[in-house]
């Protein structure tokens, strides 16, 4: 297997549509954002996998499923914040339909993954940090100081872990005609992931889209 293989497959299955996520997908080789001890094998399944710290890279159809329904809002200038980067494969993916300017901002509560998912990408793309289209932050996205209130609104946002309930502080840093996807439900049962489009004045439209298991999005003080 390799990463084309697994996007002509994904592809076969339709779960990649669009030319744009296709080209993100091809260019973001999984390999490179997985723990180098784990075999190819596993690497071009669609699963999840393990990184450490107890948390996974999701597998890549919920990747692909993310970016289509994202693509709209992941554009060239784009503000893009991916709560939960792990192992920083989506944040390099959206940066890649986002260039030449814009800006994803990956946050991600453990350290070490912050660490780790820098390394993956100055070792594959460092072009995306060293021109600042990507930044990595440390921090939990529900504590005070990860993105600052007087920082500019987000036209898409992507939550990598599943929510008890819609964070109020992610609604509120969505832009107007922006579009946010995030598993929503219990921690470890049934999830929902939901698609939250905020029009262009300001109201909230919420879509239930598929049940989906994630690792849960934790609260400061939870982990
Ligand atoms: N998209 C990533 C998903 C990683 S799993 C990938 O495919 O690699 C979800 C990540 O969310 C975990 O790394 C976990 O540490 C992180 N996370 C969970 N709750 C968080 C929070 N409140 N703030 C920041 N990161 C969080």
């Amino acid at each position: 297997m390799s990463q084309d293989k697994l996007v002509d497959l994904l592809k076969a299955e339709g779960v990649v549509k669009h030319q744009d996520v296709e080209s993100a997908l091809r260019a973001t080789d999984r390999r490179a954002y997985c723990p180098a001890h784990l075999p190819a094998h596993y690497v071009y399944q669609d699963h999840p996998l393990p990184i450490g710290y107890g948390e996974t890279i999701s597998a890549p159809s919920m990747h692909a499923i993310c970016l289509e329904l994202l693509r709209k809002s992941l554009k060239p200038g784009a503000r893009v914040l991916d709560v939960g980067s792990g192992s920083g494969y989506l944040t390099a993916a959206m940066a890649l339909m986002i260039k030449p300017n814009g800006k994803v901002i990956g946050v991600e509560k453990h350290p070490e993954l912050t660490e780790f998912s820098t390394r993956n990408i100055m070792t594959v793309s460092p072009e995306l940090l060293e021109s600042g289209l990507v930044e990595l932050r440390s921090g939990n996205i529900l504590g005070q100081s990860v993105v600052q209130d007087n920082e500019p609104q987000f036209d898409a946002i992507h939550v990598g872990a599943a929510a008890e309930r819609l964070p109020d502080i992610l609604v509120q840093t969505l832009a107007p005609k922006g579009r946010m996807v995030i598993p929503v439900g219990p921690q470890w049962e049934h999830q929902v992931m939901q698609c939250i489009d905020k029009d262009a004045s300001g109201h909230v439209h919420r879509h239930n889209l598929m049940a989906v298991r994630y690792v849960p999005l934790t609260k400061p003080g939870e982990e």
